[in-house]
């Protein structure tokens, strides 16, 4: 069977799998706790193979035994939403104040897609494939948490490949873009609190104004970026949050004074960088004024490496299916994080961009992942499906 045989297997099931999202769609979990998203992917995979569930989380491993004996390969589903409104007007929007605004519910109805492609061919296929339905991507560690629980040596050995699918409301449909390497940076944050003593407005040499201490250092991390950190290995912060004062009161000076930042690093080197010198700076600028500070650093994402085989593999196998025309090679990674990086670091393996921005959108107006307006065409489903067992068989039949 060829790949481009199994890419129109998977067409076959692209009503049902659009079916499946569109219905996960409108009952968005967020976090690590997706009962209804689980129980909607269980009844989807029932019988297709072995399934192991995780005590603590939402998550399910389904393990498809090939024909012959052989290694493992991993594949990734995540299944959150997020904290987001949606404002689309879709007729299957959701129902309750969260928002599948990252695509993830794509993801999961590919997943199936790819299970049940998988179980169909399992007499072709030598070894395992796992299949991860991953809760918690969005900045909740869900990854992590699998693994730490090993999820991922479900068939007693580690697999010699994982690869996972993000979907992109701006980038253009049934276009599939990666890169060798970094391809998502280590995404993380810092909390920043300045505390100096109240007082009034009037007479400001009689408090500790803890304002002035957060002004600076907002600008001066900035700076700090520029003189400290190599510009050919980019690093960003940028202040999401701040927080002083009363809106109504212009005449006192308040004791505390915040602000939160998120950072993006492409090398652990600099992840550790930033934490000294951002301490460092801030308690610079904090005893300046006079004032204290507290900075609270919070977990960091990993760097997301691609590995060069199972890139080769990715831009081959799409070749083969759809055309060299559906694969981009992206310059750049992008400052996103992904605890899928994780996974990439206990093993070798690849994370694909999939274009889904709706026909008749423009992609460099389109909005993007994380928008309460936020479009994802699921007529991509089949092609995504297609692609992860394609790369499962590939890896396996082909060591
Ligand atoms: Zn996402």
């Amino acid at each position: 069977m060829s790949y481009r045989e199994l890419a129109e297997e998977a067409n076959q099931y692209s009503g049902v799998l659009t079916q499946i999202r569109r219905e996960l769609h409108q009952i968005p979990e967020f976090g690590l706790q997706l009962p209804k998203t689980l129980a909607r992917v269980l009844e989807s995979i029932h019988g297709l193979g072995e399934i192991t569930l995780s005590k603590n989380i939402t998550s399910a491993v389904l393990r498809i035994k090939g024909g012959q004996p052989g290694p493992t390969v991993l594949l990734r589903a995540d299944m959150d939403a997020l904290a987001v409104v949606e404002d689309t007007g879709l007729d299957f929007a959701s129902t309750n104040g969260f928002m599948h605004a990252c695509g993830h519910d794509l993801h999961v109805a590919m997943g199936i897609g790819a299970a049940h492609l998988l179980a169909t061919h399992k007499d072709e296929i030598k070894g395992d494939v796992i299949i991860w339905f991953q809760p918690g991507e969005e900045g909740h560690g869900g990854a992590d948490v699998m693994l730490a629980e090993d999820m991922h040596l479900v068939t007693g050995q580690l697999p010699i490949a994982a690869y996972g699918i993000h979907v992109f409301s701006s980038y253009q449909k049934g276009v599939f873009g990666s890169k060798v390497g970094a391809l998502m940076a280590a995404a993380g944050g810092m909390t920043v609190e300045f505390k100096g003593a109240g007082g009034h407005g009037s007479m400001p040499w009689l408090s500790k104004d803890p304002i002035a201490p957060m002004s600076e250092a907002i600008s001066a991390l900035q700076t700090m970026i520029n003189k400290r950190f190599s510009a050919f290995d980019p690093v960003v912060i940028n202040v999401g949050w701040v927080k002083a004062g009363d809106d109504h009161t212009e005449n006192v000076i308040p004791e505390t004074a915040s602000f939160g930042a998120t950072i993006r690093t492409f090398s652990e080197a600099n992840t550790a960088k930033i934490r000294e010198y951002s301490t460092e700076l801030l308690n610079g600028i904090a005893a300046a004024h006079g004032v204290s500070v507290s900075i609270e650093f919070h977990p960091s994402t990993k760097v997301l490496m691609n590995d060069a085989v199972a890139i080769e593999r990715v831009e081959r196998i799409i070749g083969e299916t759809f055309g060299a025309e559906r694969y981009w090679t992206m310059a750049d990674p992008i400052a996103g994080g992904e605890d899928f990086a994780s996974v990439l670091e206990a093993m070798p393996g690849a994370f694909i961009f999939m274009g889904a921005c709706p026909p008749g959108n423009d992609p460099a107006n389109a909005s993007t992942n994380h928008s309460n307006r936020a479009l994802f065409d699921d007529s991509d489903l089949a092609d995504g499906a297609a692609l992860l067992a394609a790369l499962a068989l590939d890896t396996l039949n082909n060591v």
